[in-house]
């Protein structure tokens, strides 16, 4: 498939990871918008927020818990965000599920 992120996730194309299970993984953005931006995404190919069914929406609570597990790895001890894009109007450019885990700066609301 031609999919950006599931190439990351078979190893095809490089990525920093911070971790890494059977489920998922998490990787530091190319592009970071915080002094902590990691992108945390399941193995296998959701292509957005609309996609998730009762099906396969085990993998988003694995997902939040390890964003808890990396937000105290990375000490946002002051907090953090954890922003899903979806769609168009979302601002989602890659068509494959991730959740950026974001930090180390004070946040604003409500974004753009
Ligand atoms: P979106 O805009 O879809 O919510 O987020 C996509 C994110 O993926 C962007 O923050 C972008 O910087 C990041 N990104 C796109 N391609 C790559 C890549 O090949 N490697 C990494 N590490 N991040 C990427
Ligand atoms: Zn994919």
């Amino acid at each position: 498939m031609d999919c950006v992120f599931c190439k990351i996730a078979a190893g095809e194309i490089p990525s920093k990871k911070v971790y890494e299970d059977d489920k998922v993984l998490a990787f530091y953005d190319l592009e970071p918008q915080a002094p902590v931006h990691i992108l945390i995404i399941p193995k296998e190919h959701i292509a957005s927020a609309a996609e998730i069914t009762p099906e396969n929406s085990s993998v988003v609570a694995h997902i939040y818990e390890v964003a808890a597990k990396l937000a105290a790895e990375q000490h946002l001890d002051d907090g953090f965000r954890i922003v899903c894009n979806a769609g168009k109007d979302g601002g989602q450019t890659v068509p494959h599920l991730h959740f950026h885990l974001l930090g180390g700066r004070s946040m604003k609301w409500p974004p753009g």
